[in-house]
């Protein structure tokens, strides 16, 4: 059975020669490998690997040589660019067979095994800093010039399914062989190697409990080889499909959209100061379709136990979730919250049970042994992980597993991975490697730090400062386009990051932008809600919001402008650490709170009132706040001087007024950025350090302030004023 570009039905067909042809080799295999990895039907996030064996111009000898290009350690085949993928001289890389072969212990697993990862770097064509991953041999090792390793659901289907060779038989004949379950590494490039001299007709093999790996001597033909053994095989599988049958059928059905959502509103930052006790965690919900059904069938408990197949899927998603066996329909909240509380002890000891039965001598220290994935009936999926993008692809991966569970379960009977296989993946030594290389940790790591007036201002640069270091920034502003744009500009330097999965407000990335009206307790309960189901809760909130209502010409602002001072800069700074409090409180993690006052509120001058009071209440606000919150909560204030640059609080109006007052010469017909720089002059003028004082030199110290190099400091107004002796505080 072959299929024309236009029957296929199960994966997209995407290969255009009008793109092809115009782009030499290597790009044809980054083409190729962004195609692949588009459809998820295919491969997974960050899952399976190409290659190409190009011939090349060696520029030492000026001849032409064989070069395997494939893909590095690391990456994604759908967002991959030429830079991912490692170059290695053929001949050197086959020159290594002979090192592997004169070690006395060799095979899977062995210590030579290991060391070739080491050797793939000997072998380095044109300089390529590409690190090879440890599927390099699968594709130097096999004789073609192009070969295509996938995840595709239908074929871990097959391959997890307990009668998987006879089926791989079934479904493909002779044009596809087996091998089962081995650890990647050089011995299993060289299992593939003899069945392909045992059978030259081979056109690929499934990997039993992993994927797909096929090849054909042309780059087209190998995608098209690729599209049409994932068809066949889901074609196979759509004959089997259960229906209503699927996974047992359903023993619990879903509340709708909204009782869901309220659920999880409450649930969220519970359940994430459950599982962040040793390291916090981000969220991602997932409530598919697919993914209700699965929660909620007869056969959920069973499945989940025997864990993921494919090793890519279960490295997110640990050896298995945590499923809840609570009844949607029965049962209260609060018995949720019980049961989840019960679960997650008797996960944890579970863990440390496989862990001491499984370990080698050598292996690396336990790791977190809190579940990446929560099962709930009624509910849906919930991710964990350390950043967000971790959390979505580990909702990826196991909303995947879920598709494979159906497939095999429909087909055969699924089978996970063995618990020692798992273990010598999940503690292998090159993995462990591959951690210890990475940077450490930035401050905000894992962190949720919502910036409210991050649309424009100190906000705005605060939310680039925190951002910097790591933070996932909910950037929040009664104008909700600002706070939008700023989330933007964040999202545009920092990533996006990798991983389809989260519904709705949940799949987003590091950066949201969000509108709240902050004299408005509804608004600010609707903004908290929000980044719950975002991120699944809190930890740093920073306040720059404020408001100063010019006074007339007279120097008096009227009584309802008055009111609305204080409702925004003190009951609105409340309201928000009043909300704030309790997630800090359900989560019972410890988190910081910065609001931002003013020298105003030390010094007493002309003209500015209500804005000036109201700014003296706000920093007895911190200490009151700082009380109120303790120890759970440090609660500092940050007191800035005028910060004229970029100030949305700086309309020309204002300077227009602060110029007069001052008794500082202007043109009408000056430019409001001329205004405003004559102020920021004056205003230097009077610090004990002559400088103007910076967006910048804000944001560093809202940034301090929340972070633990701050630990200690609760109740404090720190001055970022340039120096105003008058505004000493004693
Ligand atoms: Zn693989």
């Amino acid at each position: 059975m072959t299929f024309k570009s236009n029957e296929f039905k199960h994966v997209d067909y995407l290969w255009d020669d009008k793109v092809a042809n115009q782009l030499d080799a290597v790009e044809r295999l980054r083409y190729r490998s962004n195609i692949l990895g588009t459809d998820q039907r295919i491969t997974n996030t960050g899952g399976g690997n190409t290659s190409s064996k190009i011939k090349m111009i060696d520029p030492l000898s000026g001849e032409e040589v064989d070069v395997l290009w494939v893909k590095g350690s690391g990456g994604d085949l759908r967002t991959s660019t030429r830079a991912n993928f490692a170059s290695l001289y053929m001949d050197k890389f086959l020159s290594l067979e002979h090192i592997y072969n004169k070690a006395e212990i060799k095979g899977v697993k062995t210590e030579i095994e290991d060391s070739m990862v080491d050797m793939y770097r000997h072998t380095t064509f044109g300089l390529n800093p590409a690190a090879s991953s440890i599927d390099t041999p699968l594709h130097g090792l096999i004789p073609f010039r192009h070969v295509d390793h996938m995840h595709p659901v239908s074929a871990i289907a097959i391959a997890a399914s307990k009668d998987q060779e006879d089926l791989t038989q079934e479904i493909f004949g002779d044009e596809v062989g087996w091998v089962p379950w081995q650890r990647p590494g050089f011995d299993l490039g060289l299992v593939m190697q003899e069945k392909i001299k045992q059978n030259p007709k081979l056109k690929g093999l499934i990997m039993g409990q992993h994927g797909l790996i096929n090849w054909a001597d042309d780059d087209k033909a190998c995608y098209e080889l690729t599209l049409t053994l994932i068809e066949k095989a889901a074609h196979y599988i759509e004959g089997f499909d259960r229906g209503d049958k699927t996974f047992g059928g359903q023993k619990y059905h879903s509340p709708d959209e909204s009782t869901r959502r309220q659920i999880l509103i409450q649930l969220l930052p519970k359940l994430r100061g459950m599982v962040s006790q040793q390291n916090r965690s981000i969220g991602t919900v997932h409530m598919t379709e697919s993914v209700l059904q699965f929660v909620n069938s007869v056969e959920a408990p069973r499945l989940a136990e025997l864990g993921t197949s494919c090793p890519d899927h279960f490295l997110r998603t640990k050896i298995k979730p945590l499923y809840v066996d609570w009844n949607p329909q029965g049962e209260s909240f609060d018995t949720l919250i019980e049961k989840l509380e019960k679960g997650l002890a008797a996960y944890r000891v579970d863990y440390m049970s496989y862990y001491e039965a499984c370990k080698h001598p050598n292996s690396p220290a336990m790791r977190d042994p809190n579940p990446t994935v929560i099962l709930i009936p009624g509910v849906g999926l919930i991710a964990w992980g350390k950043t967000k993008s971790e959390s979505r692809v580990t909702a990826e991966f196991y909303s995947l597993a879920i598709e494979v569970m159906r497939s095999s379960e429909a087909i055969s009977k699924y089978q996970g991975l063995p618990r020692q296989e798992a273990f010598d993946i999940e503690y292998w030594l090159l993995e462990e490697a591959k951690l210890k290389r990475m940077p450490p940790e930035k401050e905000f790591a894992r962190n949720v730090v919502v910036v409210i007036g991050a649309g424009s201002g100190i906000g705005k640069a605060t939310a680039h400062r925190v951002a910097k270091e790591g933070a996932h920034v909910v950037c929040a502003d009664v104008s909700e386009e600002s706070a939008r744009a700023t989330a933007q500009e964040l999202i545009d330097i920092h990533g996006v990051g990798i991983g389809i999965a989260g519904t709705g407000l949940s799949g987003c990335g590091p950066a949201i932008g969000l509108g709240v009206d902050i004299a408005c307790r509804e608004s600010v309960q609707a903004l908290f809600e929000e980044i719950i189901f975002a991120y699944g809760g809190i930890d740093n909130v920073i306040v720059t919001a404020g408001i100063f209502v010019s006074p007339d010409k007279n120097g008096r602002i009227p009584d309802d402008k008055w009111s609305l001072t204080y409702a925004i800069n003190v009951i609105g700074a409340f309201i928000v650490a009043d909300e704030a409090r309790k997630i800090w409180q359900a989560q019972k993690l410890s988190g910081s709170l910065v609001l931002t006052t003013s020298v105003n509120a030390a010094v007493a001058k002309q003209g500015s009132l209500a804005y000036d009071t109201s700014k003296a209440a706000a920093n007895h606000l911190v200490r009151e706040l700082a009380i109120e919150l303790s120890p759970l909560v440090r609660v500092n204030g940050l007191a800035p001087a005028t910060v004229v640059e970029g100030s949305s609080m700086f309309p020309r109006d204002r300077v227009v007024s602060s110029l007069i007052k001052y008794n500082v010469s202007f043109e009408e017909s000056e430019s409001t950025e001329a205004l405003r720089e004559k102020l920021a002059t004056f205003y230097a003028q009077r610090t004990l350090t002559k400088s103007p004082v910076t967006l910048a030199d804000q944001a560093e110290v809202a940034y301090l302030l929340s972070s633990n190099k701050f630990s200690k400091t609760t109740g404090q107004i720190i001055g970022v004023d340039g120096g105003l002796q008058e505004a000493f505080l004693r």
